[in-house]
C-alpha cells in the first residue's frame, strides 16, 4: 500500500519569506506539491493566474465557498484567500508530500480538521528585518505594510500551536531546514504502520 503523502503547513508574517521558501523548495523537489490558493486580492507584478494563486472575483470566491470546494478560507487585511479541497486529497492519497502556505487562521482549521499535519512558522530574524523585507518587495502601499505589520503581532499569539518554528535568515538555511523537518517526518513511527508490520510482523501491533 502506498504511504500516504506529508502535509506541510507553513504560516507566519507577510515579508517573513514564505513564499520565496516554499517556491524555491517545490522547485527542486519533484514529489512535493505546492498548493495553489484562491484570492481575491489583485495581482502582484510578475504574479501569474494559476500559478500565484487563482485569482477570483469576490462572487466567484463566494460560490467556491458555498459550493464546499474549500477546505479553509479566512479574510486576511482586507481579501478572502481559500484552499481548494480536491487536488490536495488527491496529492496525500498519490503519496506526494503537499505545503499549504496560509495564515494562521486558516491553519487553525486545518488543524482541528487534518491533525496529522505538520505546523511550521515561519519567523524573520528581526521585526527591522521584516520591515525592510516588506517594503524592499514593492508590492504594498505604506497603508498595507503598516496594517501587515501590525497583522503580525497577532499571528504571534498562536506560534505555540505549531510545531516547528523556521528562521529565514539566508534562504538556503531555511531551505535545508524545511527540508529537515520533511525528512524527520516522513520517519515517524505512525507514518511508517505498514513497512514496521511487514519487517517486523506479528510481534508489534498498532493499537
Ligand atoms: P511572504 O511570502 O512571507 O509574504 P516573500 O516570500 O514575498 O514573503 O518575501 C518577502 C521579501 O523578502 C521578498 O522581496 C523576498 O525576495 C525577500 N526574501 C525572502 N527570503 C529572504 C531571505 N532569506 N533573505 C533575504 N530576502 C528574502
Ligand atoms: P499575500 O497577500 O501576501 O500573498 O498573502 C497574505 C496572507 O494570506 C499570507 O499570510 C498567506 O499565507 C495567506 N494565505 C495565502 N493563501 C491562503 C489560503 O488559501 N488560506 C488562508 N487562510 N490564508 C492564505
Amino acid at each position: 500500500m502506498k504511504r500516504r503523502g506529508v502535509l506541510l503547513i507553513v504560516s507566519g508574517p507577510s515579508g517573513a519569506g514564505k513564499g520565496t521558501l516554499v517556491r524555491a523548495y517545490v522547485d527542486s523537489r519533484e514529489d512535493v506539491y505546492l498548493s495553489v490558493s484562491a484570492t481575491t486580492r489583485s495581482p502582484r507584478a510578475g504574479e501569474v493566474d494559476g500559478t500565484s494563486y487563482h485569482f477570483t472575483s469576490y462572487e466567484q470566491f463566494m460560490d467556491m465557498v458555498n459550493e464546499g470546494q474549500l477546505l479553509e478560507w479566512a479574510e486576511y487585511c482586507g481579501n478572502c484567500y481559500g484552499t481548494p479541497k480536491a487536488a490536495i486529497e488527491q496529492m496525500l492519497a498519490e503519496g506526494k508530500d503537499v505545503i499549504l502556505e496560509i495564515d494562521v487562521q486558516g491553519a487553525m482549521k486545518i488543524r482541528s480538521k487534518m491533525p496529522e499535519g505538520v505546523f511550521i512558522f515561519v519567523l524573520p530574524p528581526s521585526m527591522e528585518v521584516l520591515k525592510q523585507r516588506l517594503i524592499g518587495r514593492e508590492s504594498e502601499s505604506n497603508t498595507s505594510v503598516i496594517a501587515r505589520l501590525k497583522r503580525a503581532q497577532t499571528e504571534f499569539l498562536l506560534i505555540d500551536k505549531y510545531n516547528y518554528v523556521l528562521v529565514n535568515d539566508t534562504i538556503e538555511q531555511a531551505i535545508s531546514d524545511l527540508d529537515g523537518i520533511l525528512r524527520a517526518e516522513k520517519c515517524r513511527i505512525e507514518r511508517n504502520k505498514n513497512i514496521i508490520q511487514e519487517v517486523c510482523g506479528d510481534v508489534i501491533s498498532f493499537n
